[in-house]
């Protein structure tokens, strides 16, 4: 059995005479490549406007899916993490942030797992209370890096050390190669996550949690890469793997005593 990976959507920016597509709900394709290819079963998830009802709707969906994945996306809102907006600061979506942190929330305490991409690695960070830059290259006086890449975003750009011994490392190797589209990143690690990877500037690349067991989050796209580089499906295929395993534990414990 597909164990099935949620996948959250956005909303279209832009609006569209038809009424229909208006804001339509999206998610990137190649992730919904990436988790067949996987072995999962993808479902989008789109998010409530109505931020009241956040939590009870992540509640809803945590009971039916098996694994947790979070996307690419807008800027995370900084009142979230206690800012005031900073000039630089790109487009947010306060309504799919708050339904966001709900899940993650409600898929930690059920011990599902998440696979945490880009904005997906920094929406995780802000709920479990870490920060953020807002903007890298006008916050972080240590940047060497042009970390908002300006070639085709399938292409690798820097390169991450990644933590000897860890899952990921396991994964992708203790050095990868990697693309980079994003201009905000971790500042300050929140409490229950430790860096597993970082480019040769010191930006963190790569969060997991202490176990490293249960959540894994990259800064980088391997949803852009895993066509290329054969590596980079394995953090797909790992959120797969244990939600699969979860969905096991879950049913053996639930299976009637038999006479
Ligand atoms: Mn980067």
């Amino acid at each position: 059995m597909r164990p099935i990976i949620a996948l959250t959507a956005d909303t279209l920016d832009q609006p569209s005479p038809e009424l229909n597509v208006n804001h339509a709900d999206y998610a990137p394709r190649d992730i919904k490549n990436a988790i067949i290819k996987a072995g999962g079963m993808p479902v989008i998830l789109p998010f409530p406007e109505d931020v009241a009802l956040a939590a009870e709707m992540a509640q809803a969906a945590a009971a039916t899916f098996d694994g947790l994945l979070l996307p690419g996306g807008p800027d995370v809102d900084p009142t979230l993490y206690g800012e005031e907006p900073s000039p630089a600061i790109g487009s947010t979506e306060y309504p799919k942030d708050r339904f966001e942190q709900a899940l993650i929330r409600a898929t930690i305490t059920a011990g599902k797992p998440i696979l945490a991409i880009c904005r997906g690695l920094q929406i995780l960070n802000v709920t479990l209370g870490g920060t953020l830059y807002q903007d890298l290259a006008s916050q972080d006086p240590d940047v060497t890096i042009r970390h908002a890449q300006a070639a085709p975003g399938q292409y690798p750009t820097h390169h991450v050390t990644i933590k000897a011994g860890s899952q990921l490392a396991r994964l992708v190797g203790e050095h990868a190669y990697v693309n980079s589209r994003h201009h905000e990143a971790v500042k300050r690690v929140a409490p229950g996550l430790q860096v597993m990877a970082t480019a040769p500037d010191g930006v963190i690349e790569a969060l997991a949690d202490l176990q490293d067991r249960q959540v894994m989050a990259v800064q980088w796209h391997p949803e852009n890469l895993w066509q290329q580089d054969a590596a980079e499906l394995r953090p797909f295929a790992l959120l797969v793997q244990r939600a699969e395993a979860h969905a096991t534990a879950q049913s053996s414990a639930a299976a009637p005593l038999v006479s």
